[in-house]
């Protein structure tokens, strides 16, 4: 399905565009109809007829009329999200406001205030994406902050994403990957968060073709090739549950789940393993037609027929039928061991339960009126807006926040009352202290997990039983911020240091006045703000803070000049850059924007760059270069864990680079081998590396337990070629069972 090579080029005439475009919205009609209620029909029209008249002069990159773009971000809205009638004539007008004539007065009089504010919302939303933004973060808690006033808002902006995905084949390369490291970054983690799994999936797997085209098509020949091979093992493990579903007198549906080449990437890169070892990690869904009191009994029995059949693991049992995620997805998950001792995973639900799976809570959001369902969802709103209000991080924090706090998996946990609070994967026992009460989080000392004692940065785990222990003396420090997770605690924390500073630096205040005052000055701000500049502080508070705390002893304020009762820093000295051990600097100006960068090598490269330090690369490796403030060019491993996220934020900061051979430096990375514990295994794998290669080792840790090492190796190479070779050598050696690239910093 590879349609980059070959875009079919648009050329109808005039009145094959009418007939498509009525075409088009005939469909849109169709999907409506069992939601329309008398005089709709009218009001879709005018919409209808009023995006045609302000888009009619318009068209897309592909050459396609305009209006076909609000029709299918409608279409999408009707039709996979579940959304109505209100929430489509919103969808034909979200781009009229924005960039035609129309006024969002305009809409108001027609439609009436609940449309206009959504539409409000939608052009809010493309005004501050649209201005070729320097900065995403801020775009996206603005987007973020439309999304508290009413949830269709993000509805149909997701709607409108995933059709611009869907037809970003006609943008330029680099509109391509700017748009699909956004969608990765935000969009997807939203659709899934909302509880559109087929939306998400769809986002991250059309980015993925453009941000990682290779690996893209590499798996989706090797799934093609497996395609039959699969099918068979599906259908082997099938057979005899549908035998003993039927005899049960259940109505059910049993499929194989469609496999995503972007989760089989993500797995493989979790798990540092090859497209072999997870391609046969099977899924099969059990969708049952059940009626609503018999739901979950239906469900634990057909719980119970597939585990009569194959052999659970308990471990993996995922019980949301009792329990439903905040998104509202509901389902009974088990793992059981199928044919040839491989794992298959059964996932089982109702048709209401796929439902929502499917389309999101939101389809059922508003007409479901005080059902848990929604104020399950109303609460998740509630927690935003919380974190939203009481924000004044900046934005790149905020977001991270928010994407921890938000958009990842929950676990569960329960207090020793029996209460569920539901928090992010990761979060710690101080979380869950700040969950309860930001007056018990400040306090916490420790925790008592199922009876047992804790400290307060232990991680938590769904089903665990937490009693956090306080204490009056108890305040929280600035490392606390590194055991914490949720934004809701990270907040707190921030406040409460922000308060102790701010008594500390009372202290220091007067020590400054004194000083100032001693030599002549005026204790006034222009002094205040010329002295904490001087130091390169960021704030006259943090001055005060540094100087109570005897970081700063002011001792320079003699180098001072005093006119009247100002007073002025001396000049600062010049600053040599120092250069970088084996890193060459050279002072150049940064090449233009978009154009390909050579570095090392080449003696004619001009440019100041640096290695960074989270993803290591070496020559060989696929790299991007970051321009950073003051330090050049940052260059980072495309597969780096911060790629995307400074993509999203910074796609104008990003230079295409690629490497240039050179066999004179070399660069430090880290291999991490796990084995047979053997007495001279240290012994062979060094003489390989610095015998045989002659590689140079720069540190090497073996730690043995229970018969197997794990050792981790620090060394120069020159290229991604040499520590291939070191690899595959290696993985030759009796013994070695498994050696893998550090990710992380060294
Ligand atoms: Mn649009």
């Amino acid at each position: 399905m590879d349609t980059l090579a070959q875009l079919p080029k648009y050329n109808l005439n005039e009145e094959q565009e009418k007939k498509l475009i009525l075409r088009e919205y005939r469909a849109l009609l169709r999907a409506l109809k069992t939601k329309l209620k008398p005089g709709d029909k009218r009001l879709i029209r005018t919409a209808f007829e009023m995006s045609v008249d302000a888009h009619k002069t318009m068209r897309r990159k592909s050459g396609e009329p305009y209006i076909l773009h609000p029709i299918a971000v409608a279409r999408i809205c009707v039709e996979e999200i579940g959304l109505g009638v209100r929430s489509t004539i919103c969808a034909l007008l979200h781009d009229t406001v924005e960039d035609t004539d129309i006024s969002l007065e305009d809409v108001e009089r027609e439609f009436g205030n609940e449309i206009a504010r959504i539409v409000d919302g939608l052009t809010k939303i493309s005004n501050v994406i649209d201005v070729n933004a320097s900065q995403q973060a801020e775009n996206f808690k603005k987007i973020l902050l439309t999304l508290t006033d009413d949830p269709r808002v993000i509805l149909i902006k997701l709607a409108d994403r995933l059709h611009n995905m869907r037809t970003l084949d006609h943008m330029k390369s680099d509109k391509q990957l700017k748009i699909s490291s956004e969608t990765v970054y935000v969009y997807a983690p939203l659709a899934h968060r909302m509880g559109l799994y087929n939306i998400k999936t769809e986002m991250e797997d059309l980015a993925m073709k453009y941000l990682e085209p290779d690996s893209y098509k590499e798996i989706a020949r090797k799934l093609a090739e497996t395609k039959k091979e699969r099918t068979r093992y599906i259908n082997e493990f099938i057979k005899p549950l549908r035998d003993e579903l039927e005899k049960a007198d259940l109505k059910f549906e049993i499929y194989g789940r469609p496999k995503h080449i972007h989760s089989i990437q993500n797995k493989m890169k979790k798990k540092g393993v090859s497209f072999e070892e997870v391609y046969d990690l099977f899924a099969i869904r059990i969708i049952l037609d059940s009626a609503p009191e018999n739901e979950k009994s239906d469900c634990w029995k057909v719980y119970s027929i597939i585990t009569d059949e194959y052999t659970p693991a308990p471990e993996r049992l995922r019980d949301w039928l009792s329990n439903p995620k905040s998104n509202g997805y509901e389902a009974l998950h088990t793992t059981v061991m199928g044919p040839q001792g491989k794992w298959v995973e059964v996932q089982i639900r109702t048709k209401r339960m796929n439902e929502i799976a499917e389309k999101g809570l939101a389809a059922h959001w508003k007409y479901k009126e005080g059902s848990a369902d929604e104020n399950r969802f109303d609460k998740w709103f509630q927690q935003i807006r919380e974190v939203i209000g009481n924000q004044d991080t900046d934005s790149v924090d905020f977001l991270q926040d928010f994407k921890t706090s938000f958009l990842a998996e929950e676990i569960y946990v329960y207090t020793p009352k029996g209460d569920v609070k539901m928090l992010p994967v990761g979060s710690t026992a101080l979380d869950f202290a700040f969950a309860i009460h930001s007056a018990v989080g400040s306090k916490t000392i420790g925790a008592k997990l199922n009876h047992k004692l804790v400290p307060i940065s232990h991680k938590l785990r769904s089903g665990d039983q937490v009693e956090i222990i306080t204490s009056n003396k108890q305040k929280p420090t600035e490392d606390w911020l590194n055991f914490v997770v949720t934004s809701k605690a990270k907040g707190r924390i921030r406040d409460a240091l922000k308060e102790e500073k701010r008594k500390i630096a009372d202290e220091g205040k007067y020590t400054v006045q004194r000083k100032i005052e001693g030599m002549g000055g005026a204790f006034n701000q222009h002094n205040i703000d010329e002295l904490w500049s001087y130091y390169k502080l960021s704030s006259a508070l943090d001055l005060f803070y540094q100087v109570a705390i005897k970081n700063i002893d002011l001792k320079e304020l003699k180098d001072f000049k005093v006119f009247g009762d100002k007073i002025e820093a001396p000049k600062p000295v010049k600053v040599h850059e120092v250069k970088l051990d084996g890193h060459p600097h050279h002072h150049h100006p940064l090449g233009k924007k978009d154009t390909e960068l050579i570095i090392f090598g080449e003696s004619s490269d001009k440019i100041v760059y640096n290695l960074a330090n989270c993803c290591k690369p070496i020559p060989g490796d696929d790299v991007f270069g970051f321009v950073t403030t003051g330090k050049g060019l940052t260059i980072h491993r495309t597969n780096c864990p911060n790629a995307a996220k400074l993509m999203a934020n910074f796609g104008h900061r990003i230079v295409k680079t690629k490497w240039a051979k050179n066999k004179e430096i070399s660069f430090l990375t880290g291999l991490k081998i796990v084995g047979l514990d053997d007495v001279g295994v240290v012994n062979k794998i060094t003489n390989l590396i610095s015998g045989e290669l002659r590689i140079n080792i720069a540190a090497l840790t073996i730690e043995a337990k229970e018969g197997v090492f794990e050792g981790n190796i620090k060394l120069y190479v020159h290229d991604k070629e040499e520590l291939d070779e070191l690899v595959s050598r290696l993985l030759g050696l009796p013994g070695i069972e498994k050696v893998d690239r550090y990710d992380t910093e060294l």
